[in-house]
This record gives structure tokens, C-alpha cells and sequence, in this order.
């Protein structure tokens, strides 16, 4: 039997804020030939299991959940005409922006005229953290909590201990609310949270004990979790703390499963696609946006990226981008940057991203430079914290023509 083939202008990668905001650009833009591939059942993204606010507020000037701001932008998506394949899985990217997709109904092709990868990022689950202890059941991370508790009500234990202080970590505190579990304690190995002031008084509201300065050894417990052996990182002194479950929470990675195994280039400091500053990637039929791009960036940053990337993509359907085969800046990140978006630059005049992206691993003071092969092409002194946003003008950018590499760095 011969596999269904699937002609189109664009083909997009996931129904998120990203996905959706731009094949509504791209329609508006007048392209008509648009799938979005979904492999969930429902489109929408990871808001439809945020069952909290404060969503939509710049997009809608309202103060949505999750669930709600994702059934606007699908219901956006739908009035404009948008064709969502949901349970739809791409399983391979292929050269010429041919996608291999699993379907309820079999396997199928698509081959499209450019390709938007929009496919979000995940949390680092228990297995790759290198936690000791056994495999028991009740370790989750918030996203699964979520799923769980929003989507399908099921309340996987009662006391558990949340692993981690970005901001999702508050947000599974009020996951947890909502599904009667209370936490018995949130730890964070530094000695301040990740998130900013005053996320930890969702934690103090919440009765929920906020443990700085203390790390997680092993998980305890052979069937079901009994308790977490913790220990502070100040004294050295170790202690068990009893629960019946373990959520581990943040240190988000791009979903770049796809890309992976493609012909596509990946940043190896970002972990998603390596893209230039019209949000082309190594393959220019392929396009990135939202947070397969950089860990993490919220839904409301991740809807506008996906709008702008949607009307280059239209740009470039009318031949209006710069042609790929420019001399390209590479922008190089040293440790403790730790990622910079986009990768590649062509010029300073762009229409295409504004910003430099960059993000750090540690808090840090001092001077953040960006360097080029010929000298100083930038500086500012600042006081930043790991997972917030740094953007950096590339207009400001002052490099000459023969260019060939950016050096981001930071001096103490
Ligand atoms: C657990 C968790 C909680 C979060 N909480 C918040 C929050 O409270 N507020 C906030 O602003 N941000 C939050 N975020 C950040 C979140 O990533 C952004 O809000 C936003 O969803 C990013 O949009 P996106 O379009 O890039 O990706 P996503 O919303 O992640 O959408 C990606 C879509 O791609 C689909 N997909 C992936 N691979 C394939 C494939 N091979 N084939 C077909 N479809 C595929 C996925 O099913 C998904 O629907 C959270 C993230 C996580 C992981």
C-alpha cells in the first residue's frame, strides 16, 4: 500500500503559544497551504495543563489560566483557518522539508515549502539527575504532575517534596493545592531561589517549609517513595526528610528529540536549534521558535516569537530574506554564559530577531563583553541571576564586514 503524501507551503511542528501564533501570522500573511502536526490529542500546548494564572495578558489584556489562554489561541487559529492535525507525531525531519508523521491512521508525508520546528522544551526528568536510590513509584516532574492532575485527575501521592526553585517549581506548588496534596517541603541547593522576588510567598502562603541551602542525595523507598535523604550544603550535616513522593522541577531542555536525529545543527550551549537571526536554521526550509530555541522563555514571549518568525517565514515564501550564503558572524557563548540566541548574524540591520538572546549559570557582577576576531564590539556592567532573561540589541552590535566570530563573555 503506498503512503499518503501531503503537499503544503508550511508545515508547522506543535500547536503551543509558538506554533499557533504563527500559522495565524502566516494566514493572515495570505498563505493558505498550512497544517500544524500536534502529537497530542488537543492542541495548545504546555499552557492547557497550567490550570493557573496569570496567562494572555499582553496577547489578550486579560488574566487567563493556562487552559484558557490555550483554547483562545486555538479557537484564533481555527477562525483563521488553520488546518491542526492533532495525535499527529513527526517522527523524522528529512532534507527538502520532507516529514516522515505517524498518524492514527498510518504512517504519512509531508512535504512542505518551509518548516517551522515549534516543538517547546521539557523538564530533566529523575533518570538523567544522577539521584540515588531506588526506582520507586511516585517521582514525577511538574509537567507530568500536571498532566496528571489537570487533564486526567489522577492524585499520584500526598506529601511530596519539590525538587528546585524556578519559577514552575511555585507553579507545582499550586498544582499540588489543587489536587489536595500538601507538600512536606521545597529544597533549593543555593542559598536564594531561582525565581524572582516574591515567588517564595506562594511557598510561605501555601504552609509549604522553603529549605535553602540544601541538596538532594537519594530517594528512599523500594515500591513506593518513603522519604528523601537531604543534605545542607553549608554544614555538610545530612537528614531524611519522610514524603511519599518526589517532584523534580525546571532545568528545562528545547524538545530537540527531532533535531537530533536530522540533518539539522544543534547548539550544543542551548540545546535547541542553532538558527541565524531570521530564525533559519542549518537547512534553511527549517525555521525555529518558542522554546526549542533556549530553556526557558514564558508563553506570552513564546506566542510573540512565534508571530515574528511566522511573517519571516512569509517574507522568505516571497524571496524578501537575505540570501543564506552571506558571510555569517558566529556567536560564540563562554562559560559562565551559558547560552546566546541567535547563533548566527548577518547584519546589524535586521528585521528579523532584535536581540541577542543570553541567559547565565550563576549569579554573577561585573561586565558583560562581547568581543569580535578585531576587538571590543560591546560592553555593560551588570549584576545578573541564572534563567533571567539578558537581551542585547543586535543594532548596538559595532563589528566591521570581515567579521567572523563574537565572543560573549563575562568579567568579575
Ligand atoms: C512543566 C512546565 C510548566 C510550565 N509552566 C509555565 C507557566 O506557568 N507559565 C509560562 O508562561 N510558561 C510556563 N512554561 C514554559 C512553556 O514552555 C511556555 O509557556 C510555552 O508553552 C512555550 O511554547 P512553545 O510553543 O514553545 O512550546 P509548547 O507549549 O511546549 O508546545 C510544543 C508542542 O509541540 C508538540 N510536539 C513536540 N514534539 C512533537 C512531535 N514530534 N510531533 C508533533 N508535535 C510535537 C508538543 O506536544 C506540544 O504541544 C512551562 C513549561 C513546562 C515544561
Amino acid at each position: 500500500m503506498s503512503e499518503k503524501l501531503m503537499e503544503v507551503d508550511v508545515a508547522i511542528i506543535g500547536s503551543g503559544p509558538a506554533g499557533l501564533a504563527a500559522a495565524i501570522e502566516l494566514r493572515k500573511r495570505g498563505v493558505e497551504k498550512l497544517v500544524i502536526v500536534e502529537r497530542e490529542s488537543e492542541a495548545g500546548g504546555i499552557p492547557r495543563h497550567c490550570g493557573h494564572p496569570p496567562f494572555g495578558m499582553v496577547e489578550f489584556h486579560r488574566v487567563l489560566t493556562g487552559p484558557q489562554y490555550a483554547k483562545r489561541l486555538v479557537d484564533q487559529a481555527m477562525k483563521a483557518g488553520v488546518n491542526i492535525l492533532t495525535r499527529h507525531s513527526v517522527t523524522r525531519i528529512l532534507p527538502a522539508g520532507k516529514l516522515e508523521v505517524a498518524t492514527p491512521e498510518g504512517p504519512i508525508t509531508i512535504l512542505s515549502k518551509r518548516v517551522l520546528i515549534a516543538t517547546g522544551v521539557r523538564e530533566t526528568p529523575r533518570s538523567t539527575r544522577l539521584v540515588s536510590g531506588a526506582r520507586p513509584l511516585g517521582i514525577t516532574t511538574t509537567g507530568a504532575l500536571q498532566s496528571m492532575i489537570y487533564l486526567k485527575g489522577l492524585v499520584p501521592f500526598k506529601r511530596p517534596v519539590i525538587i528546585g526553585t524556578e519559577l514552575v517549581a511555585f507553579s507545582s506548588v499550586m498544582t499540588a493545592f489543587k489536587g489536595s496534596i500538601k507538600p512536606v517541603a521545597m529544597i533549593e541547593k543555593n542559598s536564594r531561589i531561582t525565581a524572582r522576588h516574591p515567588c517564595q510567598l506562594i511557598a510561605l502562603f501555601k504552609c509549604v517549609p522553603l529549605l535553602l541551602n540544601t541538596e538532594l542525595k537519594e530517594i528512599l523507598g523500594v515500591s513506593t517513595v518513603e522519604g528523601v535523604s537531604v543534605k545542607d550544603t553549608k554544614t555538610g550535616q545530612s537528614r531524611i526528610i519522610e514524603c511519599d513522593g518526589v517532584i523534580f522541577t525546571g532545568k528545562f531542555i528545547p524538545e530537540s528529540a527531532l533535531a537530533r536525529i536530522s540533518h539539522l545543527k544543534l547548539d550544543r550551549a542551548s540545546g535547541g536549534l542553532e538558527i541565524d537571526q531570521f530564525a533559519r536554521c542549518s537547512d534553511p526550509v527549517y525555521f525555529g521558535a518558542g522554546n526549542i530555541l533556549r530553556p526557558v522563555e514564558t508563553a506570552g514571549w513564546s506566542y510573540q516569537e512565534g508571530r515574528r518568525v511566522g511573517g519571516l517565514i512569509a517574507d522568505d515564501l516571497e524571496n524578501k530574506l537575505p540570501i543564506i550564503n552571506q558571510p555569517e558572524v558566529l556567536c560564540i557563548c563562554e562559560n559562565p554564559i551559558k547560552l546566546v540566541v541567535p547563533q548566527r548574524i548577518i547584519s546589524t540591520q535586521t528585521d528579523g530577531f532584535k536581540h541577542l538572546q543570553l541567559r547565565v549559570s550563576r549569579a554573577l557582577k561585573g561586565e558583560l563583553i562581547i568581543e569580535s576576531d578585531h576587538g571590543l564590539v560591546w560592553k555593560k556592567k551588570m549584576s545578573i541571576l541564572p534563567e533571567r532573561r539578558i537581551l542585547i540589541p543586535i543594532s548596538a552590535l559595532n563589528f566591521s564586514k570581515d567579521t567572523k566570530i563574537l565572543r560573549v563573555y563575562f568579567k568579575e
